[in-house]
């Protein structure tokens, strides 16, 4: 796509052209970080593209359910987005880990687990660092639930992944807990979480029937289970389903996983606007 924001789209325009047919009862589930808001050095300063806190208004005001399915805590999203006042959102956070809707957060106790591996975490950041200047800047975001490693500010980001791997993986096996690779970051989480399950909770739930058509959006390879989901769901139920990816370099997994490649946050903005 190389139009600007406000054009149509062309390409994928067919598959989201079927969503807007049916866009009231349909499931708009998509993920934050990357996809609706563009990737800050620090996670606490990130924001929505331009634009896109509108789209969403206007979608759920046309019968659609809204939900952000993210690796964050809700109440970050809900702060960074400013998006408590759009209506029947549902926001899946912490790889579903807790659920907030309708002004309600549930969230589960700090795992044992997690808290147990915190500190030796912070260690193997600071005894690593020591032993390799390349580290220096990677650095632990405890999520309470959950934790993440960052490299993003390290002098090579993909190479400190690389090298803390081994030690983040060997932790969390201590632990029972799972590492997984995400763009410049290493995330520590409870077993059993990840998005295709957040997915297909969400399209589970509708009170009255199915979701009309399905459309998720996503950046990394987090957001991966969620598209699988989505096309099993489409095959199960003949109804739309579009999965875009973006801001992902063609051959990644998660633009192979995806129906529509879009060049980031703001495009995917435009592409939700064609629903309208
Ligand atoms: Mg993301």
């Amino acid at each position: 796509m190389t139009q600007g924001a406000t054009d149509p789209i062309p390409f994928g325009s067919e598959s989201l052209a079927q969503v807007r047919l049916v866009l009231r009862g349909a499931l708009i589930a998509l993920d934050f970080d990357g996809t609706l808001a563009p990737i800050q050095a620090d996670p606490s300063t990130v924001r929505m593209a331009d634009g896109a806190l509108e789209v969403l208004h206007a979608l759920a005001e046309r019968g659609a359910k809204v939900a952000i399915v993210t690796g964050r805590d809700a109440e970050t999203v809900l702060r960074l987005g400013d998006l408590a006042s759009i209506p029947g959102l549902v926001i899946e956070a912490i790889y579903g880990a807790e659920r907030w809707s309708g002004g309600r957060l549930v969230t589960p106790p700090t795992p044992l687990a997690m808290s147990h591996a915190r500190d030796d975490a912070a260690r193997i950041l600071v005894e690593r660092a020591a032993g390799d200047p390349g580290l220096q800047g990677a650095w632990l975001e405890d999520k309470r639930i959950n934790m993440v490693v960052h490299t993003r500010r390290a002098g090579d980001p993909e190479g400190a992944q690389r090298a803390l791997a081994p030690h983040i993986e060997a932790l969390t096996q201590r632990y029972g807990l799972e590492m997984h690779l995400g763009k410049n970051v290493l995330e520590i989480r409870l077993p059993g979480l990840d998005k295709g399950a957040s997915l297909r909770r969400l399209l589970a739930e509708t009170p009255a029937e199915a979701p009309s058509a399905l459309v998720f959006a996503g950046d990394d390879l987090g957001d991966v289970p969620a598209m699988d989901a989505a096309r099993q769901w489409g095959a199960d139920t003949g109804r739309p389903v579009v999965t875009i990816a973006s801001g992902a370099p063609r051959s990644s997994p998660v633009a192979r996983a995806a129906t529509l490649t879009v060049g980031g946050p703001a495009e995917v903005v435009a592409a939700l606007r064609t629903l309208l």
